[in-house]
């Protein structure tokens, strides 16, 4: 099962007194599953000194999750002011915080820049002349060009618009050394939810052949590189999950081999959003109505606004119905929202136990990039965040938005320009 055994049996041990308490529907995170992960993170990185997770902001932005991430150690990925504001809200401040932005604009880096900075990972080298001021510890976000072919979320590093070219990568740290910077690190990011290790350990290589060579031309030292997130979990019940400890091991080594060349370990820094949080979040919804036309379909009470990744990515998430989880799956049929949107499923087509309406469905993994990347086309309306605490308690997170939310930006002051 996607979501652990831990977190379901948990979960379904108080489901009904939570559904009866907050209603549904809701996305619910585990803190428990959260914390193992951030341990097995440090555990298995410990024999690099200074290795440094910085949770990827956007996979879930809420508070008490940064809060989360804080008490673990980690530091934050932000790459807009809202995240850095979410961010130092949890009191990271200076080179707690990486802002990887790109496109940014020159108020953005002001931003950055104040309340004690953050670390710039800048994604091109004509950002150099939009920087408000220089500043000592400098990142560049590379883009290799052509390589092993990534898969469909971010694409080929050739067609996707992040990084500094390969050709002009020495002459970006060499435009900082002149300026004056002083520390330097270096950041990629090709990978979305890969689950083979092989490609991070090849990643983390091209990242440290790449700082030796542009130390031995231009005479600095690497203090990090930044192997970005994209760490990949699985969601269908078939997947393999990501080999976290060969990983790190095969990484380490590396590690250790520059060392015996370079006479010295620069840091790890990583960036993960979904292997932190993906697989401790699940949508509850009920099924709210019933339909057989030329496909049978089962309409549940939240849509595309919760849950973006399916009519987005046509992504795969395990659905399970509370109470049914061992019942013949002795039908097939698609579990639809309610927006005017024909992409509006959660699945197409899916094997499930008979469903009749009042029943619970769990949509599992749904921990990063889920409600985050909720919208409101058609008015429709983002549900609340809860959290299964540690101490077994559930506490609201966010409320679910609310008709006056979606029409404040309506409240404004008349502005007409006459022609
Ligand atoms: C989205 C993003 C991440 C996190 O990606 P995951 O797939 O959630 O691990 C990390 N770094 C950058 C720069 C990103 O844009």
């Amino acid at each position: 099962m996607p979501i652990s055994h831990s977190f379901y049996n948990r979960l379904s041990r108080s489901l009904p007194r939570i559904v009866e308490h907050y209603g549904t529907p809701f996305h619910i995170y585990d803190e428990v599953g959260i914390r193992e992960t951030g341990q097995l993170l440090i555990k298995q990185f410990s024999a690099i000194p200074g290795f440094q997770e910085y949770f990827a902001v956007k996979a879930l932005p809420n508070p008490e999750i940064l809060r989360i991430m804080k008490s673990m150690g980690f530091g934050f990925d932000c790459s807009s002011i809202a995240e850095l504001i979410l961010s130092r809200n949890t009191g990271a401040i200076g080179e707690e915080l990486m802002f990887t932005s790109n496109n940014t604009c020159r108020e953005e880096f002001l931003f950055a820049c104040k309340d004690g900075g953050s670390i710039l990972n800048l994604d091109d080298i004509t950002l150099i002349s939009k920087l408000t001021e220089i500043p000592e510890q400098i990142s560049f976000r590379y883009n290799p060009g052509s390589r092993r072919t990534g898969n469909s979320i971010i694409g080929n590093p050739e067609e996707a618009k992040y990084g500094v070219h390969h050709d002009q990568i020495v002459e970006a740290y060499q435009t900082m050394i002149n300026l004056g910077s002083k520390r330097f690190g270096l950041h990629t990011m090709l990978a979305s939810n890969e689950r083979n290790y092989v490609y991070m350990v090849e990643t983390a290589i091209m990242l440290l052949e790449l700082a030796e060579s542009i130390s031995r031309e231009l005479s600095i030292q690497f203090e990090f590189i930044n192997i970005g997130g994209g760490f990949g979990i699985p969601y269908k019940p078939e997947d393999a999950p990501l080999d976290m400890i060969r990983m790190a091991s095969e990484i380490t080594q590396a590690f250790i081999r520059f060392k015996e060349k370079n006479g010295y370990m620069p840091k790890l820094y990583i960036e993960s959003g979904r292997y932190m949080t993906g697989p401790h979040g699940a949508l509850v919804v009920t099924a709210i109505n019933e339909k057989s036309t030329y496909r049978k379909y089962i309409g549940v009470d939240a849509c595309m606004s919760a849950l973006m990744r399916p009519a987005l990515y046509g992504a795969y998430h395990e659905i399970t119905v509370f109470g049914k989880e061992t019942s013949k799956k002795s039908m097939i049929a698609d579990v639809v929202g309610s927006l005017c949107e024909n992409n509006d499923k959660f699945a197409i087509q899916r094997p499930l136990p008979e469903i009749h309406t009042g029943d619970l469905l769990i949509i599992h993994d749904t921990g990063a990039h889920g409600h985050a990347m909720g919208f409101n086309y058609n008015g429709k309306l983002r549900p609340k965040e809860l959290l299964l605490r540690q101490d077994g308690d559930v506490e609201l997170i966010r409320r679910e938005e609310t008709i006056a939310d979606h029409f404040a930006t309506l409240e404004f002051k008349k502005d007409i320009l006459t022609l």
